[in-house]
């Protein structure tokens, strides 16, 4: 697998309004997005910093994986998304390495990228998200 770098940490957050008074308000950091993913029924807030982001999401819906992340294990890190070529191609070799995946197939996520998630039971406790650019195929 090419690994390219971290792409982004995605932090679970009760409130994207509250958070923001942090990372704008005292890191100085800037949200330069916000965008809804309604199949995951969560907003999204994007924050760059150098060549990595902060995500923050919020849940739309109290049963929905980010509520139910929060329910569990209180706001926080919910998972580190690395960058890799392919989303596709990193899936099938963690699938054929033995581990077990959320994903089987890549599908579309915030901020114009395709992703897909590692089951975090194989990585060590950490939901490990694989993201690469949505490259439009005419
Ligand atoms: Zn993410």
């Amino acid at each position: 697998m090419k690994i390219d770098r971290i792409e982004h940490i995605g932090i679970a957050v009760k409130s994207i309004d509250q958070a923001l008074a942090f990372y704008e308000g005292v890191l100085g950091l800037q949200c330069y997005k916000q965008e809804i993913v309604e199949e995951q029924h969560v907003k999204t807030a994007f924050l760059q910093l150098g060549n990595v982001k902060i995500e923050l999401l919020e849940s739309t819906w109290d049963q929905g994986p980010v509520a139910q992340f929060i329910a569990k294990r209180g706001e926080g890190i919910h998972h580190i998304a690395y960058r890799v070529e392919s989303t596709q191609e990193a899936l099938q070799e963690a699938l054929d390495k033995g581990l077990p995946l959320i994903d089987q197939t890549e599908r579309d996520g915030a901020d114009n990228m395709k992703i897909g998630f590692v089951h975090p039971k194989g990585s060590f406790g950490v939901l490990t998200e694989f993201c690469s650019e949505k490259v439009e195929r005419t």
